[in-house]
């Protein structure tokens, strides 16, 4: 640590040791959720207080405005504490002083209503998108990993998809990096309906829907994906990023709460951020947690929302859903479930988490769930009682003001929501070969983490590189599946994450989990 360049008064051109900790102490203090009475020391851990990856960074941004600095990339990742931010306010203040650190020039904290900013120097990396900071360290990063000999992993290019096998580099390899999990997307049925879509409206809906870009292909999938899931109406979304990212902000306000399970997707986080709701992430799948709050909290906001997902994407677990029923019940709080991963896949017929625990998803409030996934297509969709969906269809940004899902998009996922209604079958088998390749796993001895039911399997293997090496070994093997690294998970739960599907054989499934076995023992020796 260092005590900076300091002025007469003490002061880092930024302010003192003492103040810097006053001021990170005070935003601390705003940012944490009511309810947690661990105390706000500098030696805190901001994760303790409740703060979750997305609201550190938050911090990170209002103390970068507030003292005028630029925290490295590297650094944000190991502030864990409130005097690991004070120390790296410190150390960045006095980089930037003896010019190591191009940076604003110093102004001292300003109330929002404060006049304008400075004059400052317009630098270089300010105006030429080549010497953005980000960009010249991830450049930088990409190089090292290269220099150590790793294949990037990422944007492996399929050269033709075939149910469970890609083309990739010329060689056909088992895929399980799609989460195709019906087998839908090349099923000839499917693809038949989007040729025909093709024709007779063209490859783009050219419009929104609320202005010209609806059809009967849209009506009709509204329609059946409402029956299929179980609830009065739907809406399908040209994205399903997009529809978490637009409802939150749309329909939570300043007096409200967003209460998010710390493991549900970007889309969901993005949205609250969206929203000028308080919002603030629970321990994954803690019920009693939530309900501890609320009992504490529930009095001081409107509306309350508990966003979950139906299945969890990296852990392949998923929540207790009639406890939570239970909960948001007794604190008139909403549920807002996120089906991407559940719908088409859990219950004996693929209707979704509801059907899985049976239970009427009149239970719950908002359904989301996408068309990308067991639905071979591309999209979102936001199901619940009529007249909130009406609303919506009128209302929601990311609906209104987006081009609607193309015709061909919308026949497929229609065509699939029908397939799957008529045959139940896709998803017992899709669960049997779930089931198949989880227990050869851990007969094996890996580790499948909190996977169970699932067609996510992750194999932790707590180290990122051994699983760039593993992932790596799996492709010239013939298998393809992805690694998931640091910072994405914690390097203790980094992971090759398998997505098994409908179309997957046994005998395909066999050979994987034995060659993954030997490809894990090699990562030990190497
Ligand atoms: N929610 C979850 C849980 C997801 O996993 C994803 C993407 N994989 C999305 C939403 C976004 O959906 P889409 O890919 O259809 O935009």
């Amino acid at each position: 640590m260092t005590n900076g360049s300091k002025g007469p008064d003490g002061s880092t051109n930024g302010g003192s040791q003492s103040q810097i900790a006053e001021a990170v102490l005070d935003h601390v203090r705003s940012l944490v959720p009511e309810g947690f009475d661990c105390e706000l020391t500098l030696d805190a851990s901001l994760l303790e207080l409740g703060l979750d990856s997305m609201t550190r960074m938050d911090v990170a941004n209002h103390l970068e405005e507030s003292f005028s600095i630029r925290f490295s990339e590297e650094s944000l990742y190991d502030m864990e504490t409130c005097r690991d931010l004070v120390e790296c306010i410190e150390e960045t203040i006095s980089e930037r002083d003896s010019g190591r650190h191009a940076s604003r020039p110093a102004v001292p904290e300003q109330s929002a209503e404060a006049e304008a900013p400075e004059e400052r120097e317009v630098l270089p990396e300010y105006s030429d998108v080549e010497l953005f900071p980000e960009c010249v360290a991830f450049q930088q990063r990409l190089a090292t990993a290269a220099a150590a000999g790793f294949t990037n992993p990422f944007f492996r290019v399929n050269e033709r998809v075939n149910k469970a096998i890609s083309t990739i580099a010329g060689n056909e390899v088992v895929s399980y990096t799609s989460f195709d999990y019906l087998g839908m997307a090349n099923d000839p049925v499917v693809t038949s309906a989007a040729k025909e879509a093709l024709d007779r409206f063209g490859s783009s809906a050219s419009a929104s829907r609320l202005v010209g870009g609806d059809n009967t292909i849209l009506e009709d999938l509204d329609r059946e994906i409402a029956q299929f899931v179980g609830t009065e109406a739907a809406i399908v979304f040209p994205s399903g990023y997009g529809t978490n990212a637009s409802v939150f902000g749309h329909l939570f306000g300043a007096d409200d709460l967003i209460l998010y399970d710390e493991l549900a997707h970007t889309s969901i986080m993005q949205g609250s951020l969206m929203s000028k709701a308080r919002r603030r992430s629970f321990p994954h799948n803690d019920i009693e947690f939530v309900d501890n709050l609320l009992k504490d909290i529930r009095g001081r906001h409107r509306r309350v929302v508990i966003a979950i997902e139906g299945v969890y994407s990296m852990d392949g677990d998923y929540p207790d859903l009639p406890r939570l029923i239970e909960v948001k019940r007794r604190h008139q709080a909403l549920l807002y479930v996120d089906e991407a991963h559940s719908v088409g896949v859990m219950g004996p017929n693929g209707r979704g988490i509801c059907e899985h625990f049976g239970v009427s998803a009149g239970e719950g409030d908002i359904w989301m769930g996408t068309i990308s996934k067991a639905l071979g297509s591309a999209g979102g969709y936001l199901a619940g009682r009529a007249m909130l969906i009406e609303y919506l269809k009128y209302t929601t940004p990311a609906f209104v003001f987006a081009t609607a899902t193309s015709p061909a998009n919308a026949a497929a996922a229609l065509a699939a929501v029908r397939l799957a209604t008529k045959e139940p079958e896709r998803a017992a088998r899709l669960r049997d070969r779930a089931k198949l390749f989880l227990t050869l796993a851990q007969q094996s001895g890996l580790n499948t983490g909190n996977s169970k039911d699932t067609p996510v399997i992750p194999i932790i293997i707590g180290d990122s590189l051994r699983c760039l090496r593993i992932s790596e070994g799996l492709l010239q093997q013939g298998v393809d599946a992805q690694p998931i690294l640091y910072p994405a998970v914690p390097e203790s739960a980094s992971r090759i994450r398998f997505f098994i599907t409908a179309d997957h054989t046994e005998e395909q499934i066999r050979r994987t989990v034995k060659v993954l076995t030997e490809c894990i023992a090699a990562s030990k020796d190497a």
